[in-house]
């Protein structure tokens, strides 16, 4: 049974579109697939209309979170979408998403790139991030692909072009997930190079408000963060996960590059009360 729950399609920064996306992970050879848009979860419906036979969905999102000043990832999963506490919350963060890609093209343009907030909309077809901001870059030569739009000459945290975007209190996030009835679980807690990442104590915190998992298995941890994760995971009671994020082109990840086991996944599924997994 392959398992991978964390995915992005063009709901968000991937560029698959959800229909797209659960029939290539079906040809892929997934069993279960999770699509977890930034922020939305304007995906769903597509890709449930377009399931395969034979593939699991479980509709997610991955909600832009902070604690102490530094931004993290959480996966939530099986929500109900309707829920109007957590539902206007990731409104929040997707108005305020616009806004900062908005910031972001306008200051880019005013120097003469080239780069347009018109093109940036018509690039991002849903919950728009920096990486449709790097494509605009891209397609004006300015870089070759976009890790290289990502450094501090362009839109790299805290670099000359990038503007920050609201972010939940991961804590109260969590509460708002478990609130919506769905299973929460910390994406990616380790990938250094993405930014200053948090200790074991905001982890432990985080449990405590009713996380239920952590992301272990993912292309940003090495081997020896994902044994510490699997030790922290342990004595904090939480399930542990592993996953592609895949984003299609974006990113150089395959489908299920990284995978979730059967018994972590039932154990997830089984906390879960905003929505079922679907299948066809
Ligand atoms: P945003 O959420 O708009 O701030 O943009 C962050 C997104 O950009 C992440 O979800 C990744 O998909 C992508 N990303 C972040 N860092 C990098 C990087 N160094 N290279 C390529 N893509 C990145
Ligand atoms: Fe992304
Ligand atoms: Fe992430
Ligand atoms: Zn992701």
């Amino acid at each position: 049974m392959i398992v991978d729950l964390h995915t992005h399609s063009t709901a968000s920064d991937g560029t698959t579109p959800p229909d797209v996306l659960v029939r290539d992970a079906r040809a892929a050879g997934l069993d279960v697939l999770a699509l977890t848009d930034h922020d939305t979860s304007a995906g769903w419906d597509a890709a449930a209309q377009a399931l395969p036979p034979g593939l699991t969905l479980v509709r997610g999102a991955e909600i832009s979170c902070v604690r102490d000043g530094i931004s993290l990832h959480l996966l939530a999963y099986l929500f109900d979408p309707e829920e109007p506490a957590l539902a206007g919350a990731l409104l929040e963060l997707r108005e305020s998403r616009t806004r900062r890609a908005e910031q972001m093209a306008r200051r880019l343009e005013a120097d003469g790139t080239g780069v347009t907030w018109e093109r940036v909309q018509e690039l991002a077809g849903g919950t728009v991030g920096r990486p449709h901001v790097a494509q605009a870059l891209i397609e004006l030569g300015h870089v070759a692909d976009i890790p290289g739009a990502f450094v501090p000459e362009w839109i790299g945290t805290n670099g000359r072009y990038w503007v920050a975007k609201a972010e939940l209190d991961v804590l109260d996030a969590i509460r708002l997930v478990v609130g919506a009835g769905g299973v929460a679980v910390f994406a990616h807690p380790a990938a250094s190079a993405r930014g200053r990442t948090v200790d074991a104590s905001v982890v432990a915190d985080m449990a405590a408000a009713g996380l239920h998992g952590l992301e272990v298995d993912h292309v940003d941890h090495d081997a020896a963060a994902k044994a510490e994760l699997t030790g922290l995971a342990a004595e904090l009671g939480l399930l542990t996960t592993g996953s592609s994020d895949f984003h299609g082109t974006n990113k150089s990840v395959r489908l299920a590059e990284n995978t979730t086991s059967p018994e972590m996944y039932e154990r997830l599924v089984a906390a879960a009360s905003g929505s079922p997994v679907l299948a066809a």
